[in-house]
């Protein structure tokens, strides 16, 4: 006897349409998808795999990301994960930023190979 699938799945049926991808562009929610690295200035192409972005999409390089930041963006905080990559056929519908967002202090509060306090500049 068939009993109710409702009871055993309660969120079956009420799953939201798919929404085409032109109205969500419109609505301005796809990733911006910055030409930059915040930090050093590295051109980052929606294709480049070494992208990575906060849940701000603050935009830093692999080795930014990995180097200096440690995973960690100094605008806000938050975790790093790699950038997802558009289709390029989606590009021309939804193309990618060309805004250059730059946070001039990373560089230098986020030297290179401070990566366990250890090495200072006096060596005594
Ligand atoms: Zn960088
Ligand atoms: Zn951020």
């Amino acid at each position: 006897m068939p009993a109710s699938d409702a009871g055993l799945w309660p969120g079956r049926g009420v799953r939201a349409p798919l929404v085409p991808i032109a109205q969500t562009a419109d609505a301005g929610r796809v990733l911006e998808l910055r030409p930059h690295c915040e930090c050093c200035g590295r051109g980052l192409p929606p294709e480049s795999e070494d992208a990575f972005i906060c849940t701000f999409e603050c935009t830093w390089c692999g080795d930014c990301a990995r180097d200096r930041l440690h995973g960690v963006c100094p605008n806000c905080g938050g975790n790093l994960e790699p950038r997802p990559i558009r289709p390029a056929h989606l590009l021309t519908s939804n193309p990618a930023s060309t805004i250059r967002v730059v946070n001039p202090n990373c560089l230098t509060e986020h030297p290179l190979g401070d990566s366990v306090g250890g090495t200072t500049t006096a060596d005594q």
